[in-house]
């Protein structure tokens, strides 16, 4: 069954803080372009709970089990509840603890175990491992958060983690032994790690629900417990010794009774997040002069995402020495040992897998570019840790790693805030200039428009008004434009077309015009020359011709008189006697001069002849 994410992120209660980026120690929670609020990425999270602890309006949370729980309650099965040694530290407001063992089984649990005695169990294991000293140091494997943290980030350790299963896996192996393994197993601890690491667990290491102490006091609510109304009772054999103890830095070690004198110990304590980080970097570059074991635990067992009244570190390692010390009282080594001794023939060993989720580092010269991007001096890499990063060096590489994204640094945002309202204007008052001149540019062409419309309304009226047939045609010689003088030339035929086809556009002219004529087209569009007033015959009638290039081998224009029409014939009769009168007066002129007479009388009569045609012309 598919099974939500550990640790979740709720977009609607996100105010983009980045306090959660701050305390990642693995930056596991990634910024990018495109989402509006930060994204976990459960590849690279080791659940350590640490965002969720500071995420003020709890937009980040864990995984739920409470109905996981409440379906184990309700089964009929025996079941069993193992308890985290962590309960002094969070329950002190229950007055006594065999009260709170009490409560537990209230809920309808028949077996109360203390997890206790898994880790005294594991601590012998420790003891037995680290006494058999073979030229190999180890890391301890007791939480799941260091696992995790060395499988993804320092692979090349795995083989130095120290193969034994955590104490309440230990514990749970021991009860499914005591009890038989039809039981229902339900651990309570302080931590969220543990609701995924018990999943990897079958057979007698299997726990089938892991709640934390905040889900508990959950449960104690929805089932109305309290301890007023009940009475004591004491946790199930085998109890723990100092197991108990195992919340605090150094509890392992107590348990196991190993030797803690600083001058010929063998293994360091380190407990937290920042310790977590350079404990580990050091024992994987440096193991071989350090000569030690170090037991690492994240420090979530006293004040984890699991439980409530956080803070009070101090006060909380009180109460478990305390707690110690009242379990410690009347307390039967002997038997202990004896169980220990038992129990310990069980297989408590583990395997690790390497899921390795290191990023490839940088460039030099790539971080170096996205230190000048963000204003930084490429020497310049200390940095306010605002962004969540150490310094601007590791700031610019979580960037060019893709895990974070420049406007992280508050710096830059409010730069680039400024750069970009200053942009923002000037491309505004450009684009208010844009839209003025396209205005002004819409309304010049609109005006072109209506002029030109105006000028070829004009054209083709004045076109149509030609008394003389004009005709453009196209290298094909097909008509593009003709008046109606030209089809009124061409006659009936072609006055048809033209009451289909307007102007005869599109028309062949070789099937209106004779082959000579059109041969005159063809001779103008290859060669551009004119053909000026060439006198032919179209059918009956007497025309002038005309043709000129309009453009060189696409286009030519032909004017076409009839020169039947009385205006054509009174002009042309008008001009071939002016061209008669010329060519006698040069010719008189010459006889004259010859003959010593004049030649006027001559001259005068074809002079009268002329205005008695031009005056008859504009009297019409
Ligand atoms: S801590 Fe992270 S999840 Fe919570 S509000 Fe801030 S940015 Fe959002
Ligand atoms: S649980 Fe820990 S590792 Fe995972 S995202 Fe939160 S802070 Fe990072």
């Amino acid at each position: 069954m598919e099974v939500e994410p550990l640790i979740q992120l709720n977009n609607n209660k996100c105010t983009n803080c980045y306090s959660c980026i701050r305390v990642c120690p693995v930056k596991a929670i990634q910024v990018r372009y495109g989402n509006k609020h930060p994204i976990i990425k459960q590849e690279r999270c080791i659940q350590c709970g640490s965002c969720i602890e500071i995420c003020q309006p709890q937009a980040i949370t864990y995984r739920s089990s409470i109905d996981e729980a409440k379906e184990l309650l309700e089964s009929s099965n025996t079941k069993v509840a193992i308890l985290s040694p962590s309960i002094s530290a969070e329950f002190e407001d229950i007055t006594d603890y065999r009260k709170f063992v009490q409560m537990i089984r209230a809920l309808g649990i028949q077996h109360v175990n203390e997890v206790s005695f898994g880790v005294d169990l594991i601590a012998y294991k420790y003891n037995e491992l680290f006494s058999a000293y073979k030229g190999k140091y180890y890391i301890t494997s007791t939480d799941p958060v260091i696992v995790s943290y060395i499988e993804k980030f320092h692979p090349n350790l795995i083989n130095n983690l120290a193969p034994l299963v955590s104490p309440k896996i230990a514990m749970t192996k021991v009860v499914r032994k005591l009890y038989g393994d039809n039981i229902k197993v339900l651990y309570i601890g302080p931590d969220v790690a543990s609701k995924d690491e018990v999943r990897m667990y079958e057979k007698d290491g299997r726990i089938d629900v892991a709640i934390t102490f905040i889900e508990l006091r959950e449960l104690f609510r929805d089932f109305d417990i309290d301890e007023s109304t009940l009475e004591f009772s004491e946790f199930d054999p085998p109890l723990g010794y100092k197991g108990s103890l195992y919340p605090l830095r150094n509890g392992l070690l107590q348990a196991a009774e190993m030797d803690e004198n600083l001058l010929t110990t063998h293994i360091f304590c380190v407990q937290g997040k920042r310790a977590m980080i350079e404990a580990i970097a050091e024992f994987e570059k440096s193991v071989k002069i350090i000569k030690r074991h170090i037991h690492v635990t994240y420090g979530n067992w006293l004040i984890g995402p699991g439980t409530t009244n956080r803070g009070n570190t101090f006060l909380r390692e009180h109460h478990i020495i305390k707690y110690a010390n009242k379990r410690l009282r009347n307390f039967f080594r002997h038997e202990w040992h004896n169980e220990l001794m038992e129990y310990s023939s069980l297989d408590l060993s583990r395997t690790f897998k390497e899921n390795d989720q290191r990023l490839p580092a940088p460039s030099k010269e790539k971080i170096d570019d996205v230190l000048k991007l963000l204003g930084r001096k490429v020497t310049d890499r200390y940095g306010c840790e605002e962004c969540g990063y150490a310094s601007c060096n590791d700031f610019a590489v979580a960037i060019a790693q893709g895990l974070a994204t420049p406007e992280m640094c508050s710096t830059y945002a409010l730069r680039h805030s400024i750069d970009s309202s200053v942009e923002t204007k000037e491309i505004r008052d450009r684009l208010q200039m844009i839209q003025i001149e396209l205005e002004q540019t819409r309304e010049d062409a609109l005006h072109e428009k209506q002029l030109a419309e105006q000028a070829s309304e004009l054209n083709d009226f004045i076109f149509d008004k030609l008394r003389a047939g004009v005709v453009l045609v196209d290298q094909n010689l097909k008509i593009i434009k003709a008046n109606n003088s030209f089809t009124r030339i061409l006659g009936d035929d072609a006055k048809e077309i033209n009451d289909v086809i307007p102007g005869l556009v599109g028309a062949d002219l070789k099937k209106l015009l004779p082959l000579n004529l059109t041969n005159l087209f063809q001779y103008v569009l290859d060669d551009a020359q004119f053909i000026d007033g060439k006198d032919m015959t179209l059918g009956e009638a007497l025309i002038n011709v005309s043709i000129f290039p309009v453009r060189k081998n696409k286009i030519a224009g032909g004017i076409i008189r009839d020169m039947r029409a009385p205006e054509v014939q009174k002009a042309e009769v008008v001009n071939r006697i002016s061209e008669v009168i010329d060519k006698n007066l040069e010719m008189v002129q010459k006889i004259g001069f010859l003959l010593g007479e004049g030649a006027s009388d001559v001259e005068k009569m074809l002079n009268s002849i002329v205005e008695f045609y031009k005056s008859g012309n504009e009297n019409k």
